[in-house]
């Protein structure tokens, strides 16, 4: 089984680190109320998915 020569620098993890975060983000803002939400997920704040209400956010 290949092993790597040596240690990785915590300059290189980090930096690979950095990269892997950045390209992850998941969010979009809202069209309804402009709110940040998570993508393909239902808004939190106004409850609304694809233009129709689909959680009643003013009764809880
Ligand atoms: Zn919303």
């Amino acid at each position: 089984m290949a092993v790597p020569k040596r240690k990785s620098s915590k300059s290189v993890v980090r930096t690979r680190k950095r990269t892997i975060k950045a390209k992850v983000t998941g969010t979009a803002a809202c069209p309804e109320c402009g709110a940040f939400k998570e993508l393909h997920r239902a808004c939190k704040a106004c409850g609304y998915y694809k233009g129709k209400q689909v959680i009643n956010v003013e009764a809880v």
